[in-house]
C-alpha cells in the first residue's frame, strides 16, 4: 500500500492505471476508519482491480459552529486498517493541497437539500458535492462506493453524477452496525457511556417504524410521532429531525407508498448521530 499526499502524484498513477486498463474502485472518507468504511473497501475489492481510499476532513462541508476542528483523526491507525483491508493507495491530501486558493467557483446543490441534514446543516451538501467532484476528477474512478448511512449524501452525489455526466458508477453500500444495532460512525467515540447505551434506541425506533409499516400504517405523521415519542422517552438526546420521505427524490410523502426513507438525527451532548432505513412499500 502506498500513501500519496499530492494531487499531481496521484494523477500520474491514475494515468498509468488507465493505460494498463485497470478498473479503479474509490472509497472517499474523512478517516478515523471503522468497519463501516472497511465494508466499502471489501465491496470495492469485489468489483474493481485497484482500490484508492481517500482520507480528507473537508472543511467546506462543516458549518462555522460544527466539529471540523475536533473531528476525530488518527492517521497511523487508519493506515494500519487500510493496509489490513488491502487498499492499494491511501490518498491523504492536506487542506492546502485540495484548496490552495479560495475557490473561484463551486457547486451549489439545488435539489434534495431543503430537508434532513441539508436543512439542519446549511451549505453542507454544497461542500460535499464540491469535494466529491474534485476527488472524482483527480481519481477518475470506475466505481465509487458510498454508505447508505448517509442516504441523503448518496442521493445528492447521484444527482451530481447525472447532472455533470461524470463517467463513474455510484455503488450504494448497506449500513454496518454494532451488535446492538447502532450504526458505526467515527463520531460514536464522543458518546458518554450512558449516551452509548441510549444510542441503540435509534435503530430500535427505526425497526419499530418498519413493523408499523408492515402492519399497514399509511400515515407518515403517525410514524414520525411514534419515533419522536420513543426517542424522547428512551434517550437524553435532542431530536434534530425525524422524517419519512420518498427516496431518492426526498420529496414529501402524503402516504406510505413506493420507495421511502425513514431518517433520524439525534443530538447527544458531544455528537450528533444520524441513521435511516429505506424500504419499498407496494
Ligand atoms: P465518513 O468518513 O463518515 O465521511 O464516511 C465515508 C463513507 O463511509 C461514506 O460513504 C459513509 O456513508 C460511509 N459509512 C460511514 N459509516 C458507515 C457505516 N456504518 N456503514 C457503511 N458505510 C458507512
Amino acid at each position: 500500500m502506498i500513501i500519496i499526499r499530492t494531487i499531481a502524484e496521484l494523477q500520474k498513477l491514475v494515468t498509468k492505471l488507465k493505460h494498463a486498463g485497470k478498473t479503479i474502485g474509490f472509497v472517499p472518507t474523512m478517516g478515523y476508519l471503522h468497519e463501516g468504511h472497511i465494508s466499502l473497501v471489501e465491496n470495492a475489492k469485489r468489483h474493481d482491480e485497484f482500490i484508492i481510499l481517500s482520507i480528507f476532513v473537508n472543511p467546506l462541508q462543516f458549518g462555522p459552529n460544527e466539529d471540523f476542528d475536533r473531528y476525530p483523526r488518527d492517521f497511523k491507525r487508519d493506515e494500519e486498517l487500510a493496509k489490513a483491508a488491502e487498499v492499494d493507495v491511501i490518498f491523504y491530501p492536506d487542506v492546502k493541497e485540495m484548496y490552495p486558493n479560495i475557490m473561484s467557483c463551486s457547486v451549489t446543490v439545488q435539489k434534495g437539500v431543503e430537508v434532513l441534514c441539508g436543512k439542519s446543516r446549511p451549505g453542507h451538501f454544497d461542500g460535499v458535492a464540491t469535494v466529491v467532484l474534485k476527488l472524482f476528477n483527480i481519481v477518475q474512478p470506475t466505481r465509487a462506493y458510498f454508505g447508505m448511512k448517509d442516504a441523503q449524501q448518496v442521493a445528492v452525489i447521484e444527482n451530481v453524477v447525472n447532472d455533470f455526466n461524470l463517467p463513474v458508477e455510484v455503488i450504494k453500500c448497506k449500513t454496518l452496525r454494532e451488535v446492538d444495532g447502532l450504526a458505526k460512525s467515527s463520531r460514536n467515540v464522543y458518546l458518554s457511556v450512558e449516551e452509548r447505551r441510549e444510542a441503540k434506541e435509534i435503530f430500535v425506533s427505526l425497526q419499530q417504524a418498519l413493523a408499523q409499516i408492515a402492519s399497514g400504517e399509511k400515515n407518515p405523521s403517525a410514524i414520525k410521532e411514534r419515533i419522536s415519542n420513543y426517542l424522547q422517552s428512551q434517550t437524553s438526546g435532542i431530536i434534530d429531525y425525524v422524517e419519512v420521505l420518498a427516496y431518492p427524490s426526498l420529496d414529501v410523502l402524503e402516504t406510505i407508498q413506493g420507495e421511502l426513507i425513514i431518517a433520524i438525527a439525534l443530538k447527544f451532548s458531544q455528537a450528533r448521530l444520524i441513521d435511516n432505513v429505506t424500504v419499498t412499500v407496494q
